[in-house]
């Protein structure tokens, strides 16, 4: 305990267990446990109240001591991400805005379909790429998530809706994740590992625009993370009009990180009437794709992102999704889930912001929008 002269700056900061590999908070644990007299297994014991049984707060592991959860709590952070707002479609998707402590807004989606229940996580408040349709570019880049931020998500929803269980997570929310590998590397473990989160390394799916580096980390992985690429387009030229990532990582380079990939990769491929729903493209686009021996998902557009899209006709899909059928390409269209709650990736966190009372130029005549 500090005494009375010791200043509040002093005192070393409290650590988050929640930033930390479960393992490394098992050694941590433990060796306090045994510090404070307890048994070595009463810091085990906090590790599953982590991930595997997550308590709300220290005070409510009502497993140990009153003493030893005042302990825990001078010691240790185990922090909340806050619920802003929470939204239910009548589909049954649920969308959630959560505020971090530096006042921005993340978005997390849970999407239920049979058995299963997908959530779809956040990795960066914002995003820098500005793909042309989406309203998460259009919002700019705040800054990278920190790894408790992004699998708390997913602890989140084991504390709000325990009835639920999370089987399936897509890096398909907010940001690039694999421009955010420091972070994104350690929150798969967690996500995965038996003492952590337990989901299964194929039920966990990173999305890119095709960032190289992290294709390849990814791929260094043992785990069978699955790996989902965004190609929205089949040639350079209009990809480049479309997603201004491809300077960087221009198409050739991404199908050939795709073909070095170990395992199956999958394409995503957002259909915008009349720009990239065309026969000529289903060509290119089934070239490319067995090229890699890719898996094709096409996504009908959503509404309320960004730029002056048509979504392509449902009719138009089909038909699109035949002729890459019929070029020996497997094809899936994703249902549009969500559609009367906003649910396409930054949309929540933009409603949010138009539903403010509108706010005029500051007097360097910025206009704040978070
Ligand atoms: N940055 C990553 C992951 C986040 S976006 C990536 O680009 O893959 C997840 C997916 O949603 C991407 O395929 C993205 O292009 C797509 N998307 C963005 N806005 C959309 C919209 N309005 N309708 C449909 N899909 C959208």
């Amino acid at each position: 305990m500090a005494d009375k002269n010791t200043r509040r700056e002093d005192l070393p900061a409290k650590q988050n267990l929640l930033n930390m590999l479960p393992s490394e908070a098992e050694e941590l644990l433990r060796g306090f446990a045994v510090r404070h007299g307890e048994k070595p297994f009463r810091g085990s014991q906090v590790v599953r109240h982590l991930w595997q049984n997550p308590a709300e707060s220290f005070a409510s592991m009502t497993d140990l001591s009153v003493a030893f959860r005042n302990l825990l709590e001078e010691h240790f952070t185990i922090p909340r991400l806050a619920l802003a707002t929470r939204q239910t479609s009548s589909d049954g998707t649920e969308k959630f805005l959560f505020r971090l402590d530096d006042g921005e807004f993340i978005e997390t989606v849970a999407i239920p379909e049979g058995t299963r229940m997908t959530l779809c996580i956040s990795s960066q408040a914002g995003c820098a790429l500005q793909c042309a349709f989406c309203a998460t570019g259009a919002m700019g880049f705040t800054r990278n998530l920190q790894m408790f931020e992004i699998a708390g998500q997913v602890r989140e929803m084991k504390l709000l809706s325990p009835e639920k269980p999370i089987t399936n997570v897509v890096f398909m929310g907010m940001g690039e994740p694999l421009m955010n590998w420091r972070a994104v590397d350690p929150t798969l473990t967690v996500l995965n590992s038996a003492a952590g989160l337990g989901i299964g390394a194929r039920h966990i799916t990173v999305s890119t625009v095709g960032v190289l580096p992290g294709i390849v980390a990814l791929g260094e992985r043992p785990e069978q993370f699955r790996l989902a690429i965004s190609i929205h387009a089949p040639n350079d030229e209009l990809r480049q009009s479309l997603m201004p990532p491809n300077t960087k990582y221009p198409l050739a380079s991404v199908i050939e990180a795709a073909k070095v990939f170990e395992r199956r990769v999958t394409f995503e491929y957002v259909m915008l009437g009349g720009i990239n729903d065309g026969g000529e493209q289903a060509t290119q686009l089934a070239e490319l794709a067995r090229e890699c021996g890719a898996f094709v998902n096409l996504i009908p557009l959503h509404p309320g992102g960004a730029g002056d899209f048509t979504p392509s006709s449902p009719q138009q899909i089909q038909w699109f999704a035949r002729r890459l059928r019929a070029q020996r390409v497997e094809v899936a269209v994703r249902k549009s889930r969500g559609m009367d709650i906003a649910a396409a990736c930054g949309q929540l966190r933009v409603e949010r912001q138009r539903r403010r009372a509108p706010v005029g130029p500051d007097e360097d005549g910025n206009v704040q929008v978070a």
